[in-house]
């Protein structure tokens, strides 16, 4: 009976999030198709050209975290599971989140272990630490440090994200994973909310630890898979 609560719960959330979805995508398309319009202009910049191309490239790019954040939310079934080795996902998604970083003055440091395999959808499982990394990267105006610790306890991978950010109160920390909770003037508020579904979907836990001023630590467990013969 509950579980046929909180399906038909998590329904209705899919049913009005695809309705604003296409409303939120639709805002980057027509700013696109503007800026697209105005380069046939062929007298125009080339300052200014490149100015439409890289705003241009922003509203896709929006577009695109979007509609993949939603359908991650609305399906979050694993499909094509495959065996993953967490150091080496780790280090693909270092090489996306790095030059994101660098743009803003962050570093972030990784402490990976031996080979621990877990099972999952490889691309859901990149966007669930891009994600997260991508918080913590925001939450620090300036500069600041992005620490990644990966290491085995009690049969479990457990994965430490930690940031040297602006922190969230306990109501805030509560707040995460619910959809359209944001604090940021273009968030969409839905990272988080794919990021529990996609650590549920892996039969695995997430853990939130936040002190305001000081940071931010997402703990990730998830249930290791033996490959020793
Ligand atoms: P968005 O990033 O689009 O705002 P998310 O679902 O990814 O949406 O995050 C929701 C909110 O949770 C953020 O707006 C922010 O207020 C808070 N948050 C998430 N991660 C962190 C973090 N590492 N440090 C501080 N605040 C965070
Ligand atoms: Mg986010």
């Amino acid at each position: 009976m509950l579980s046929e609560l909180k399906e038909l719960e998590k329904l209705k959330v899919v049913s009005e999030m695809a309705a604003s979805i296409s409303h939120e995508v639709r805002n980057p398309l027509t700013v696109t198709k503007g800026f697209l319009q105005l380069l046939q202009d062929k007298t125009i910049s080339d300052d200014k050209k490149e100015f439409y191309i890289r705003l241009s490239l922003n509203e896709l790019e929006r577009a695109e975290v979007i509609i993949s954040d939603y359908l991650t939310f609305a399906k979050p079934s694993l499909e094509n599971v495959e065996l993953l080795e967490l150091n080496e996902e780790i280090d693909y998604v270092m090489k996306i989140v790095t030059p994101y970083a660098t743009m803003r003055n962050i570093t972030i440091h990784l402490f990976k272990a031996e080979a621990i395999f877990v099972a999952g959808e490889r691309q859901k499982f990149h966007q669930c630490l891009i994600n997260i990394i991508k918080n913590g990267i925001e939450a620090m105006p300036g500069s600041g440090q992005v620490t990644i610790n990966l290491h085995q306890s009690n049969e479990q991978a457990v994965i430490d994200i930690q940031d040297t950010g602006i922190g969230m109160s306990n109501d805030q920390v509560r707040r995460l994973g619910t959809p359209y909770y944001s604090t940021k003037t273009t968030g969409t508020g839905l990272g988080t909310m794919v990021v529990y579904s996609i650590i549920k979907a892996m039969r695995g836990e997430i853990k939130v630890e936040s002190q305001q001023g000081i940071g931010t630590r997402f703990t990730i467990k998830l249930p290791i898979v033996d490959c020793k013969m």
